[in-house]
């Protein structure tokens, strides 16, 4: 069948008004809350995708995710393997639409690296694969330890890695045998709704149950409340700010806590500066700098701070400097010395207008050298391009104050140098989930780095890079005597 683009229009528009529209649930159709049925204009989607998992309720959401688990017990692990891989390659194909919507609907970040982000998560996040039964064998007999599925597992969800997040999740969540409620963000439901039903059906098409991952059409925190509370959710996995975390460490339930980062990067005299300006650029400016890894703030030694400025303007990057700090501080900070939201996930081109001063609309960072670490752009997470940097005497110091302005996170830091001491003792100091030598912070997730990728990076609870093993839980079976074959 062929469908002139008129048509495909009309088609989306349809599915989309569905989505958003108190009727989203195909089982339930009644009792739905009002909702806001304004929508970005450009979306042009190639096929149709549909409302499969979006529920009026939350409750609703529960007991189709509650159902979905209990058939999908009875599925093989190659089935488990196709559901994932049919995630893959759904997310492949609609990777474009997908980035464009969670910027036209967030207004955060750049679609150019919304791409990068998602197709890390496609290509990198593990699957069953990373789930490894152990065994011993003695005079005993065996004993077997294999990781099973908690169940439904209630998962809140960032705007600003909306999709990243929701898929990271799910690949993990089903490779583990559960199924998921998602709570996202409210600001991002949209494009979220869009996308769970799209993993849904690619799902179903693999041989899934239907509902393996659902979501409520309006969520708020009060439908993140009562996720995370309910008795039918097994296991609470949170991603985004302090409040998120501290309300999952109070829904009584087993809570993974992914939560803020304010990380710091550290060039010493022996770096090589061109690869620390480039590295910098290209972490701190990754999608605005709203990615939680990224480089916030800049901390040089003095003998070479000049130096990687230097290096950092020839490479792109926009200084700020003299009475236009001012400007910046009072356009980007609300006057109780907070963070002005408006401008988080803004490109500097964007941000710099604002106080007169134009650059590129490709300039990836701006950065600003501020007197002390009590400046709040060292001390707040601004989630935007504007990175200051502070001049200090020596590594050591530079270590020092590192760790003072991650505030006891935990989450992410980097260092550019090349003395393996400085190294070795940054990486102990810090004590982060990810530390990243001489390369971008993204490196720490796999991007550009070894390793698997995940965007639920788990500080306050400390699984680190979550994947399926942290979705699962243990279970052991003794085999008295018989079954060891030496
Ligand atoms: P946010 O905290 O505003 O929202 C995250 C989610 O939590 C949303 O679904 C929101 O509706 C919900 N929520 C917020 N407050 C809540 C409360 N009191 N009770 C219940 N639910 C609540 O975060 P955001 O703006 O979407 O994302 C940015 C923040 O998330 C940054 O702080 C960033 O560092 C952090 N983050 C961390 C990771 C990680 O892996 N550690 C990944 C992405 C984002």
């Amino acid at each position: 069948m062929h469908l002139d683009e008129d048509k495909i229009t009309l088609l989306v528009e349809k599915v989309v008004e569905r989505l958003v529209s108190p009727n989203a649930s195909r089982t339930s159709p009644t009792s739905a809350p009002p909702t806001n049925t304004s929508r970005p204009q450009s979306y042009r989607m190639r096929v149709q995708s549909s409302d499969a998992g979006i529920f009026a309720t939350v409750e609703e959401a529960i007991a189709a995710a509650k159902k979905a688990q209990s058939d999908l017990r009875e599925c093989s692990l190659k089935t488990r393997d196709a559901m994932i891989e049919a995630m893959r390659q759904i997310s492949r194909e609609y990777i474009q639409d997908l980035a464009t919507m969670a910027v036209e609907e967030t207004g955060l970040g750049r679609v150019d690296h919304k791409l990068v982000k998602n197709k890390l998560v496609i290509e990198k996040t593990p699957g069953t694969e990373i789930l490894r039964p152990q065994a011993y064998s003695g005079d005993n007999g065996l004993m077997l330890t294999e990781r099973a599925p908690y169940g439904v597992i209630a998962a809140i969800t960032p705007c600003t890695n909306a999709t990243e997040t929701i898929l990271c999740n799910a690949i993990g969540m089903i490779a583990g045998g559960n199924t998921v409620v998602f709570n996202v963000h409210p600001s991002a439901k949209r494009v979220s709704a869009f996308y769970i039903g799209l993993l849904n059906e690619a799902m179903r098409a693999a041989g899934a149950p239907e509902n393996c991952i659902t979501a409520c059409a309006e969520p708020t925190i009060a439908s993140a409340n009562t996720v995370m509370k309910h008795p039918d959710t097994r296991l609470v996995v949170v991603t985004g700010g302090p409040a998120v975390v501290q309300a999952a460490m109070n829904s009584g339930k087993r809570a993974i806590g992914a939560g803020p980062g304010n990380p710091p990067v550290v060039v010493d005299e022996t770096a090589d500066l061109k690869r620390a300006a480039e590295s910098i650029i290209n972490g701190a400016g990754l999608d605005c700098n709203i990615v939680c890894i990224a480089e916030k703030e800049i901390i040089a030694v003095a003998d070479i701070a000049d130096l990687l400025k230097r290096e950092m303007k020839r490479l792109g990057a926009i200084e700020v400097t003299g009475r236009d700090i001012r400007k910046l501080e009072q356009l980007i900070l609300t006057s109780d010395g907070g963070v002005n939201r408006h401008f988080i996930g803004k490109r500097p081109a964007h941000i710099l207008r604002e106080i007169g001063i134009s650059c590129d609309e490709d300039t990836v960072i701006a950065f600003c050298e501020v007197a002390d670490e009590q400046h709040p752009f060292v001390q707040h997470e601004l989630l935007m391009p504007v990175i200051p940097m502070l001049r200090v005497t020596n590594v050591d110091d530079a270590i020092a104050m590192a760790k003072r302005v991650e505030h006891g996170f935990r989450h992410t830091a980097c260092m550019h140098s090349h003395n393996i001491a400085s190294l070795h003792k940054m990486a102990r100091v810090m004590d982060c989930s990810i530390f990243v030598k001489n390369a971008p912070s993204s490196a720490g997730l796999g991007f550009g780095g070894e390793g698997y990728t995940s965007f639920t990076i788990a500080s306050p609870t400390g699984e680190g890079l979550t994947t399926a093993v942290h979705f699962t839980r243990e279970r052991r079976c003794t085999l008295k005597e018989y079954f060891r074959i030496v």
